[in-house]
């Protein structure tokens, strides 16, 4: 049989310990059988980014904007354990936030739902994906321990030498607490188009919610760019789509997404996505089934698992002693990015490749093979535990099949 061929490489980003295994083996015996695979290979992995003064990461991320798509492997985002560890010669950032702050994007995160692994919810019967805006409020702010009386107030002072504006906070009458957060325009505003450029990809309503009767200029701020950029730019692609966009209060929004099931795309504000993005993962199950794309307003898609790297099975894999990592997360990343390239490239040879992989991985935990993870939660009967490379190479004879 002749391979699948690729008329544009897509972007590699390669990883770190439990994941970077997993990385060989997903291609070695999941794709590189079948796709005459393109891609542009940058290695992540902590050593290099410390041998190359991270400059591998940046790399990446403009082989990014070039390409359009890239797939990413879990990364260890240093801290002093690590940098004793890799002997770094210095506490590297977060790859993710290099590349999301190269790329201006706003992450989704979706389940990947399989029966037999039932959510805590259970009128939940189809994925909700949580998109969070990753810039500003509570994340960005200036906070201050008030000893005692006196009087805090908000001051803008215009860079033109314009009028100074004030506004008092509070006058304290004893000790207390003071907090300055700030957002921009531009912020937002990319991120309700990326919030509504990815409910037309994937054809889902967005809902989208914030305080803005009790924060009336704040929240509704966020609440007139979205219902502005969605009146002059979406309205009619989304009617034409057969998608709505909704938006409503934040408490409102809790109590009908708990109701619901599921099948939408939830946006929200920093901090909301922040707390609800981990509510919602742990009702669908499992970490390891929780994808993760980034999408740039720019038109730029990079695909990763939610998850980390997976430290506590790397080292029992380094002692040589079997492990059963959960491969799903990081597997759905690769098909999500070869689908995308064949969407944007116009192959659907490459789009109908992506969908039996995740098909045939579905179909290998529906017919009882799984990891520990998911043997450990699952509701069918006399699940099979299966290693890492076992699963993965269930997967294959699927896929072969
Ligand atoms: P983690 O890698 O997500 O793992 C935490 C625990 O969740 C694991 O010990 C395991 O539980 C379970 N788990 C996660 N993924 C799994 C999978 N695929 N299969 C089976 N079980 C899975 O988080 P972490 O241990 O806090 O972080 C490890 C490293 O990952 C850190 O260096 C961190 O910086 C990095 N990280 C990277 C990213 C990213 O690149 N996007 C995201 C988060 C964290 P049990 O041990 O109980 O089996
Ligand atoms: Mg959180």
């Amino acid at each position: 049989m002749s391979k699948i061929e690729m008329k544009t490489p897509l972007v590699e980003m390669d990883g770190d310990e439990m994941t970077r295994i997993m990385w060989k083996m997903i291609k070695d015996d999941l794709i590189l059988p079948y796709v005459d695979l393109k891609s542009e290979y940058y290695d992540l992995g902590l050593k290099n980014r410390n041998d190359t003064d991270d400059q591998v990461t940046v790399d990446s991320a403009n082989a990014t904007k070039k390409y359009g798509v890239a797939v990413k492997c879990a990364t260890i985002t240093p801290n002093a354990a690590r940098v004793e560890e890799y002997d770094l010669k210095k506490m590297w950032k977060s790859p993710n936030g290099t590349i999301r702050a190269m790329l201006d994007g706003t992450v989704f995160r979706a389940p990947i739902i399989v029966k037999g692994i039932e959510p805590y919810v259970r009128n939940w019967t189809k994925p909700i994906t949580i998109a969070r805006h990753a810039y500003g409020d509570l994340y960005k702010n200036t906070e201050m321990k008030i000893p005692g009386p006196g009087k805090v107030e908000l001051v803008y002072t215009p860079a033109d030498g314009g009028e100074e504006q004030r506004a008092l906070v509070h006058e304290f009458k004893g000790a207390g607490v003071a907090q300055g957060m700030h957002n921009l325009d531009d912020s937002i505003t990319g991120f309700a188009r990326s919030c509504f450029n990815y409910a037309l990809d994937t054809k889902q309503d967005i809902w989208f919610a914030a305080k803005d009767t009790i924060s009336k200029i704040y929240d509704h701020r966020f609440k007139d760019i979205f219902a502005e950029i969605f009146e002059a730019e979406y309205k009619d692609r989304f009617a034409e789509a057969g998608i709505e966009y909704f938006y409503t209060l934040i408490d409102d929004a809790v109590a009908r997404v708990m109701r619901s099931e599921g099948g939408f795309i939830w946006a929200c504000k920093n901090y909301d996505g922040d707390v609800m993005s981990d509510m919602v993962s742990t009702a669908f199950g499992s970490l390891a089934m929780m994808t993760s794309v980034l999408v740039s307003p720019h038109g730029y898609w990079e695909y990763e698992a939610a998850h980390g790297t997976v430290q506590r099975h790397y080292y029992k894999h380094l002692k040589g002693e079997p492990t059963s990592t959960n491969s799903v997360a990081t597997i759905f990343a690769w098909s999500g990015a070869l689908r995308k390239r064949g969407e944007l490239d116009g192959t659907p040879e490459l789009i109908e490749f992506a969908n039996k992989l995740e098909k045939a991985t579905i179909d290998t935990i529906e017919s009882g093979k799984m990891t520990g993870d998911l043997a450990r939660i699952t509701t069918l009967p006399n699940p099979t535990q299966l290693g890492t490379e076992e699963f993965i190479l269930a997967i294959a004879e699927n896929l072969e099949a």
